[in-house]
């Protein structure tokens, strides 16, 4: 069911139920009104005739009279009766004439103890009163009518209710939906929008009306997860031109080797030389595929996110090693600035492997764009932080580019000459951040660069 017929539907309900007391409540009270001022009336009936017996001197011919003056002075009533008994519950005097007169004589019992009884059914309403004469001598008057008019009247009343209450309801629908139709239109136009847009239109923005209201809200959120998503599918673009196009440089190389070796016949040496040289460029290859792998992983959050207390100085020494072992010529140093007094102060909630690629990275570029090959490590700390710095003799890194060198694929200009795929340093800032510590570089050209890492410990 659509939001908007249902909050027509909602709202009718409401105006309903409203409707329906109300009506319920004027009916009521209506009715008690016409009730009451019947009862009233059959009283002051029966006293008048009473009086008007008193009067005249109750004879058949006065009696006659009086039924004629009743019938036309209260005819009005309708359907009138008006009985008198004396003390010995005889029947005195009745305003109509009838073969055989019923009465109940409990009813005349209870309106002598009780003075005064009103009593009714469906049709009829009765009042019983105890009049009583200058000699002392009581008299029940029972004066019954049906309230032809007042009944009528409260006909009309009702149906008129019941003629609002159909109209009102009908308004109320068709109100309902037009407005339930306008308040919800936004959320229409901005379903509408939505479906215009897709992966290749990103740039599309939906309306956001007035920019206050909730839907405004909703529509800038969405935009701004737009923009989110416009942003990663970029990043993601120019990661596979990117990888593209660091593989199939090394791949064309490859392949060329293969072929000149292949243009003539060579002696077994030579094969072994070309061989050689092959397996240095698959290595490269390899090296390059699993940086592409790091920085894949890295993306990955949920793969990266099995956390534990590790210790810093225990993964620089192994990076340590792992470097030094592969190159022969590379030196490094690690050290504390000072000692630590507790294990806590150098111990983060971290990944080993991922802190290992990281401070591998750093390690390996200090060494590799610095002419000693020499990189100096010292671990410092704070009340809250362990800080790592990576320090060389290097090259350095210009001023302009400091920013960039964190980017997928970016290396700076002066690195051109040596290995490399500008993967590196992406990964280690992905998982710093995972660590949720930061990664820092201060450089200077020609004289050497420091890279600080800083994540939180225990
Ligand atoms: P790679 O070293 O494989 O090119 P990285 O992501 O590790 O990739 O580094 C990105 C770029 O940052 C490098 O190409 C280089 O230009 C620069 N760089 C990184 N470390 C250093 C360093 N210690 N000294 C000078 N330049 C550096």
């Amino acid at each position: 069911m659509q939001i908007r017929t249902k909050i027509a539907i909602q709202f009718t309900i409401i105006i309903a139920c409203i409707l329906i007391i109300f009506s319920l409540a004027v009916y009521y009270t209506s009715e008690n009104f016409r009730k009451k001022e019947f009862y009233n009336r059959l009283h002051d009936r029966g006293l008048l005739t009473a009086q008007l017996l008193k009067e005249l001197k109750i004879t058949e011919k006065d009696k006659r009279k009086l039924r004629d003056a009743n019938k036309s002075i209260l005819g009005k009533l309708n359907v009138e009766k008006v009985l008198m008994f004396n003390d010995k519950d005889e029947l005195v005097y009745a305003s109509y004439e009838a073969d055989s007169i019923y009465y109940n004589p409990s009813f005349l019992k209870r309106v002598r103890q009780q003075e005064y009884v009103e009593t009714s059914d469906w049709d009829n309403q009765a009042t019983g009163a105890l009049y009583t004469d200058e000699n002392n001598k009581s008299y029940v008057v029972i004066a019954q009518a049906t309230d032809i008019y007042g009944k009528e009247k409260l006909q009309n009343i009702r149906d008129t209710l019941i003629t609002s209450f159909v109209i009102g309801i009908t308004l109320t629908i068709i109100l309902g939906i037009i407005f339930a139709g306008q308040s919800l239109k936004p959320i229409a136009e901005i379903n509408e929008e939505i479906t215009n847009i897709t992966a290749y239109n990103l740039k599309q923005k939906l309306n956001v009306g007035n920019n206050k209201d909730e839907i405004a809200q909703l529509a800038n959120n969405f935009n701004r997860m737009l923009e989110r998503l416009e942003t990663s599918f970029e990043l993601q673009k120019s990661f596979v031109s990117n990888a593209s196009h660091e593989l199939r440089t090394p791949l064309a190389a490859l392949k060329s080797e293969i072929q000149i070796a292949l243009e003539n016949e060579r002696t077994t040496d030579e094969y072994k030389n070309v061989l050689k040289s092959l397996l240095t460029d698959t290595q490269r290859l390899i090296q390059l595929t699993n940086g592409l792998l790091q920085l894949a992983k890295s993306e990955n959050r949920e793969n990266s996110m099995a956390l534990k207390p590790t210790r810093i100085d225990e993964i620089l020494f192994k990076a340590q090693e792992e470097i030094m072992s592969l190159n022969a010529d590379y030196k490094i140093t690690v050290d504390f600035d000072e000692i630590p007094d507790d294990d806590e102060w150098v111990t983060v909630n971290g990944n080993e492997a991922l802190l290992l690629t990281v401070f591998t990275n750093l390690l390996d570029n200090a060494c590799k764009y610095s002419m000693d090959h020499e990189a100096e490590v010292k671990i410092r700390f704070n009340e809250k932080q362990c800080i790592v710095a990576v320090k060389d003799n290097g090259i350095g890194i210009p001023e302009s580019e400091l920013s960039k060198i964190f980017e997928p694929f970016y290396r700076t200009h002066n690195a051109s000459g040596y290995r490399g795929h500008g993967i590196g340093l992406s990964v280690c800032r992905r998982i710093i951040d995972i660590h949720q510590g930061k990664i820092e570089v201060q450089s200077q050209i020609g004289k050497g660069s420091v890279f600080e890492v800083t994540v939180p410990h225990l």
